[in-house]
């Protein structure tokens, strides 16, 4: 179907600055290196800054963040770990590479991601990680999964892709855990032209390897060398940790889209806010009308990266139909059940008791959400909205 929407679900979460764009065409023109330089440490220490936790790594996606987190986790044939099947499949997919074994764990019905009494459901004495995905925005209460997963000697994987920039108990989601997920891909909050990442991580022992993982496991030489050029420019090492079973990738970002993420970082609450005021004012402009349920929180938990809402007239592609159809605006359904994808049940992970999760994604509405809409396409969604359910219902 040719797009003819006049209000897409975009590929693009927002615009750039003039100073932003001027900066970049600078960094261009005059920076020494193009990675691995000045502006990429530059972009770790604000980010650390701006997170609350010291050890913090630029990469080229979130993914990659994933998949460094999985490989630090050292799991083996036979060990457990809980992922929701309601996330992206980036999740989940890294830890099916280490052999372990994926069990799915169903999302509250409410906030729609993870909570202690569902992941206390899936745990086992063969659970060794758990990944805590801050989905749509919404920052999951941490700090009763932390005091479970310490108690059971479990480490914790926060993927906050969508979530940056959230908190609960005035600290940031993402630095709960072991290991904290930040992605600047094109949809997300903030974006670094349209790739980019981020991982957090909070042990000294973790933070001393993962430049080496992230770099082909480049290091420098432990001792002195006479002439600088012999044996070899650097040294390429890494710890030999369970039978050097690390072997490094190139997960590396350039410094163009590190001296943009610098920018970005000092409008990131901005950005939020204003997702949240507008998602508030939506929900609150639809209130009326049960048939549509939203997830309305009005704190600092929740940035609002997506709008969705859960369909109760059992006439969600109606609904998604005659927008799109007759209103042209494109709603899509979003985060199909993982073990219900060809992959997982290929890999055999298709058994999963997630009915919340079913539920849920058989019956949502993720609303096309933005932040470059104007307040008038905003207007335009309620507008359509209200005809299409006096309309279908
Ligand atoms: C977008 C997303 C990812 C992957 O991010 P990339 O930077 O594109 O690799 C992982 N997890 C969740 C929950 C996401 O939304």
């Amino acid at each position: 179907m040719k797009n003819t929407f006049r209000i897409p679900f975009a590929s693009r979460s927002h615009n750039y600055t003039k100073s932003e764009i001027n900066n970049v065409v600078k960094v261009m023109r005059e920076a020494k290196t193009l990675t691995q330089g000045p502006y990429l440490k530059k972009f770790e220490e604000n980010f650390s800054k701006f997170i609350g936790s010291k050890y913090c790594f630029a990469v080229n996606s979130a993914t990659s963040a994933l998949e460094l987190s999985a490989q630090l986790c050292l799991l083996k044939k036979g060990d457990e770990v809980i992922i929701p099947s309601h996330t992206y499949t980036s999740s989940a997919y890294p830890f099916i590479k280490t052999g372990a074994k994926i069990v799915w764990c169903d999302i509250d019905p409410k906030t729609r991601v993870i909570n202690e009494s569902m992941i206390k459901k899936c745990l086992t004495k063969k659970t060794k990680v758990i990944v805590a995905p801050h989905l749509y925005g919404f920052c999951i209460d941490m700090p009763p999964i932390i005091k479970l997963a310490k108690k059971n000697k479990i480490l914790v994987v926060e993927d906050v892709a969508q979530a940056i920039g959230t908190s609960i108990r005035n600290k940031k989601a993402g630095t709960f855990g072991d290991f904290g997920i930040y992605s600047f891909h094109s949809h997300k909050n903030i974006t670094t032209l349209g790739e980019g990442g981020m991982l957090v991580v909070k042990n000294k022992s973790h933070a001393d390897i993962v430049p080496m993982l992230r770099h082909n496991g480049h290091c420098d030489f432990k001792y002195t060398r006479k002439k600088y050029w012999i044996p070899a420019m650097g040294n390429v090492d890494l710890p030999s940790l369970q039978n050097n079973k690390l072997i490094p990738h190139n997960f590396c970002i350039g410094e163009v889209e590190c001296a943009l993420g610098n920018h970005l970082l000092t409008r990131v609450n901005r950005i939020n806010n204003l997702k949240q005021k507008r998602a508030l004012y939506i929900i609150d402009s639809l209130k009326q009308y049960e048939q549509l349920e939203f997830h309305r929180v009005k704190s600092e938990r929740h940035n609002y990266h997506l709008l969705v809402a859960l369909e109760k007239g059992g006439k969600r592609d109606k609904f998604i139909e005659t927008m799109s159809r007759e209103e042209r605006i494109q709603c899509v359904v979003q985060y199909y059940p993982l073990n219900r994808y060809a992959l997982y049940e290929k890999l055999g992970f298709s058994r999963a008791n997630c009915p919340n999760a079913d539920y849920f994604f058989d019956n949502m509405i993720s609303f096309p959400f933005q932040a470059t809409l104007t307040d008038n396409e905003i207007e335009l969604i309620i507008k359509s909205t209200k005809k299409v359910i006096k309309k279908i219902y």
